[in-house]
């Protein structure tokens, strides 16, 4: 009665947000979505040390590990912990048994020597041979000359840039200033308000999106390719499947769940590597019909490169209970920081 498919993946994850649920709340209610970045992630970015970053890291892996994702790709941000924190999250999802995409998180928000130390880590990490593209905050937050030299970095590696595009409205000229840049291998988080076409393949995250409050993507308006993340709200790739499912049939009620199902697929093109995965389900037939109505699925036994990395629906490599205590410790550490700003 189960069903297998190859490991699932997470197009757009922020592991370094697995402490947060949960988090004191921010000094007065954001009211839209530059202030949520500003009174909540902003804030939360800079408290983050290298233990933090680590223990958010494995507790996000073995999360998606948990829902049958044994692939992420994963932008990152910890401007006052940035050298080596690629090291940290690549090595906690390795110590899980999940893949990683890494890439830092480049923005002039917090001043020329973190932009530099930000795509120093970069260069260093793909160049030591970490999977890896260079990373970009959002349009809004870099100069035209940061967006070239990010750009130019990407070149020089021969990788891609992981950049968020036209999230809000605060980001809707993202198009115009990228039009000249982009390149088919970038990847492009959102295009909720995007208002031409790009080259790169477009990340989806209706949830974050909702949650957000900035809209619907609308992603069958572009020719790309569409893959599916969920914007550092967990992995679980068959909840973020219904999701989008249910999003694009408010929008399209003849739109059937072969189209998200699709996004969901293409996310190896991205990491063609979880296609040698696999995962056994605890639920047949794995359909796009039947899954769209079926909450609850669970990943029962997973390989990741031949390995047995969960039996039972348990990790094999780590003990669970023991991630997530230290997350909890390190969950306490980063809160008490948080109250001290
Ligand atoms: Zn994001």
């Amino acid at each position: 009665m189960y069903a297998t498919t190859p490991g699932l993946v997470c197009a757009h994850h922020h592991l370094y947000s697995s402490l947060a649920r949960g988090m004191p709340a921010p000094p007065r209610t954001p009211t839209n979505f530059s202030e949520i970045l500003e009174l909540i992630w902003w804030r939360l970015d800079k408290a983050l040390d290298l233990e933090m970053i680590r223990w958010s890291a494995m507790l996000g892996a073995l999360e998606a590990l948990l829902a049958g994702t044994t692939a992420i790709v994963d932008h990152h941000s910890s401007p006052n912990a940035i050298e080596g924190s690629l090291d940290v999250i690549s090595n906690a999802c390795a110590e899980v048994g999940v893949r990683v995409n890494c890439c830092y998180e480049i923005t002039d928000r917090n001043g020329p020597a973190a932009k530099a130390a930000g795509l120093a880590e970069n260069e260093r990490f793909v160049k030591a041979g970490g999977v890896g593209m260079v990373g970009a905050h959002a349009c809004f937050t870099l100069s035209q000359e940061s967006l070239e030299e990010v750009a130019g970095l990407a070149k020089d590696l021969g990788c891609g840039v992981h950049i968020h595009v036209g999230e809000d409205r605060v980001d809707a000229d993202a198009g115009e200033r990228l039009e000249e840049l982009a390149q088919p291998n970038w990847l492009l988080a959102h295009c909720v308000h995007l208002d031409r076409g790009l080259e790169g393949i477009i990340a989806h995250n209706p949830r974050s999106n909702q949650n957000n409050g900035v809209g619907y993507a609308h992603p069958t308006r572009f020719s790309n390719t569409v893959v599916l993340g969920t914007d550092g709200i967990g992995a679980d790739m068959l909840e973020e499947f219904r999701i989008a499912y249910a999003r694009l049939r408010e929008d399209d009620v003849t739109a059937t769940p072969s189209t998200p199902w699709q996004w969901l697929e293409n996310g190896w093109k991205l990491m063609p590597e979880a296609l040698s995965d696999q995962v056994l389900w605890s639920y047949a037939p794995m359909d796009p019909w039947h899954l769209a109505f079926t909450p609850g699925v669970r990943a029962v036994q997973v390989r990741v490169g031949g390995e047995i990395v969960l039996d039972n629906g348990r990790p094999t490599k780590v003990d669970e209970h023991e991630v997530r205590s230290k997350a909890a410790e390190q969950q306490r550490r980063l809160w008490a920081a948080l109250s001290e700003q």
